[in-house]
């Protein structure tokens, strides 16, 4: 579906990003992706990817420091000579009522889960305009659409990166360069892991398909946006929720 397409993923060493790395590589596209560490998967990318006849390539980066996640994706696009796909995945929580939240978990949160997509799309999203090409999918969340207390910090990040794909989807749009939006609900990876069995149980109970999703289950509408069977859907917010938030 991805055969001779280049990836950059950020946040790609596990959960969801890790998934969507394996997604990518496994229908064809070589990967880029760019973390704090390389994490435990790069040994199995690297088997894949040699399989496949692609390329899977860890880069160390901040995604939230500016001037050095430019760098490292400039070096990207140089080294791969084009990239088709974005996929802005890197993301933290810091959670906590509002009366007791710091500054530094307001601006950590917005600085990793949401400057870092402007930082990062405004040199790819130049780039594929240019090229007269491109996907970029930003992996917001549910809660970005109907809050959350406990979660002003993220929700405000996430309901900032559904803003950030409809403008520069309309932005780009005419030179066949797509931006879209996943908006996931509750998905089983270390960020959810650190719920209690109480708050799992609570969570679960609001969603309509009463399970939580598997990291695979973004993954796949995540190819779909990337791939050209998306080729007419852009500045779309596609929820991944069972049902949750419908
Ligand atoms: P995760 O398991 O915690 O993975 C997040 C990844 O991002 C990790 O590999 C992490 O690296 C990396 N990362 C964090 N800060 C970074 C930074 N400053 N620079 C570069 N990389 C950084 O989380 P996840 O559940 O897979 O979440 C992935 C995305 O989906 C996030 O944007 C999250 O908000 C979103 N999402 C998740 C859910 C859910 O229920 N899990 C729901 C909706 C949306 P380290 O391993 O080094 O920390």
């Amino acid at each position: 579906m991805l055969q001779g397409r280049k990836a950059l993923i950020t946040g790609g060493s596990r959960g969801i990003g890790r998934e969507i790395v394996l997604k990518l590589l496994r229908n064809g596209a070589s990967v880029y992706y760019i973390d704090l560490n390389p994490g435990d998967s790069l040994d199995e990318f690297k088997e894949l990817a040699e399989q496949h006849g692609l390329a899977v390539v860890y880069k160390e980066g901040n995604v939230a420091d500016e001037s050095t996640i430019t760098t490292v994706v400039e070096e990207i696009l140089a080294e791969a000579e084009g990239i088709d796909i974005l996929v802005n995945n890197a993301g933290i929580t810091r959670d906590g009522l509002i009366f007791r939240m710091s500054s530094k978990d307001w601006t950590d949160v917005l600085n990793i889960n949401l400057n870092s997509a402007f930082y990062i799309s405004k040199v790819v999203a130049h780039h594929m305009v240019k090229r007269r090409a491109g996907s970029i999918v930003n992996i917001a969340s549910i809660v970005g659409v109907i809050g959350n207390a406990g979660q002003t910090n993220y929700s405000a990040s996430k309901a900032g990166m559904i803003g950030l794909t409809k403008s520069l989807a309309r932005e780009v749009a005419a030179r066949n360069v797509r931006v879209n939006a996943v908006a996931p609900g509750f998905i089983d990876t270390v960020m959810t892991q650190k719920l209690n069995q109480e708050q799992r149980e609570a969570l679960t109970r609001q969603i309509p398909m009463g399970r939580i999703g598997e990291p695979e289950e973004v993954a796949k509408v995540v190819l779909f946006l990337a791939s050209d069977l998306s080729s007419y859907l852009t500045g779309q917010v596609i929820h991944i929720t069972g049902g949750m938030g419908m």
